[in-house]
């Protein structure tokens, strides 16, 4: 039986934790050659020997690492045709604006927003000679609802995401690159459990707003991105792809049972 990534080649960023691993594994079992690219020269090549795809040690801040991976898939399989930029970070520093110091701020519009547009640069050209191609990009449903718990750096480098999503997806719809920003809700996965364990009221003050009354399991969200990938979504471009629990949609949410 034919898979539904059969013959692609993705490059997938922050591949060796949370949403990143669980899509570099729903990716190869639905048949894609993957090229993780992440700084965790610890996991990665479990990861890839796991999921039987290439790890290239990459900081997706930096322009020449970056061009680096991208050109590891085109020259090892072939072909680029999905792009998963989705590394990021968010550290306990990034916190109200009165309190972030501008060290904190850069780095992670670095880290979040910067990489975004280096991994697109660097991906297109491959996919514009093709004609064929998908990236989806992950921002967060901070890009679109505001927070009084705020991390102004992440919440406006996912803003910056979101934006930059929607218009390479219109820039490019007629050469056949679809660009997409996903946008999960909460996910249960390193990342948050680091920051909400350094501050139990914050997570218990966000449970309150998912309709569904927890978080997302990284699966959960990987099951979107292996569609975004996908040829099913041929006629998705410049979206907004919330995977949020029904948050995005609520004004109160239902009591617990
Ligand atoms: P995670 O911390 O579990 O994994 C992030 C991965 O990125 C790690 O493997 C890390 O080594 C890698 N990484 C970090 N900096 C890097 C760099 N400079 N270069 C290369 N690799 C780097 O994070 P996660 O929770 O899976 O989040 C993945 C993405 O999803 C992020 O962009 C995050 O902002 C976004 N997101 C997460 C949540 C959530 O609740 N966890 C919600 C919405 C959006």
């Amino acid at each position: 039986m034919s898979k539904r990534l059969d013959g692609k080649v993705a490059v997938v960023t922050g591949g060796c934790s949370g949403i990143g691993l669980a899509t570099v594994q729903r990716f190869a079992e639905e048949g894609a050659r993957v090229v993780i690219g992440d700084l965790d020269t610890a996991k990665g090549p479990a990861v890839c020997k796991s999921a039987g795809g290439t790890f290239v040690e990459c900081d997706v801040t930096d322009a020449v690492q970056v061009d680096a991976l991208f050109r590891a898939a085109k020259e090892k399989y072939g072909s680029v045709d999905i792009a998963f930029n989705n590394a990021g970070i968010s550290p306990p520093e990034d916190d109200s604006i009165l309190t972030t110091g501008l060290d904190a701020w850069r780095r992670v519009q670095e880290v979040n927003l910067t990489s975004v547009y280096l991994c697109c640069k660097a991906a297109l050209p491959y996919m514009l000679e093709q004609k064929r191609g998908s990236i989806i990009n992950t921002a967060s449903f901070v890009a679109v609802m505001g927070a009084a718990t705020s991390q102004i750096s992440y919440t406006a480098s996912k803003g910056g995401v979101l934006a930059m999503s929607r218009e390479l997806g219109v820039q490019f719809a007629r050469e056949g690159v679809r660009v997409n920003a996903l946008c999960p809700g909460p996910v249960n996965t390193p990342l948050l459990q680091e920051l909400f364990a350094k501050d139990p009221e914050r997570a218990a003050r966000r449970m309150v707003h998912i309709p569904v009354g927890r978080f997302a399991e990284p699966v959960e969200i990987a099951n979107a991105v292996v569609f975004l990938a996908s040829d099913e979504s041929s006629f998705i471009t410049a979206s907004q792809f919330l995977v949020d629990g029904g948050i995005a949609g609520a004004y109160v949410t239902p009591l617990d049972q």
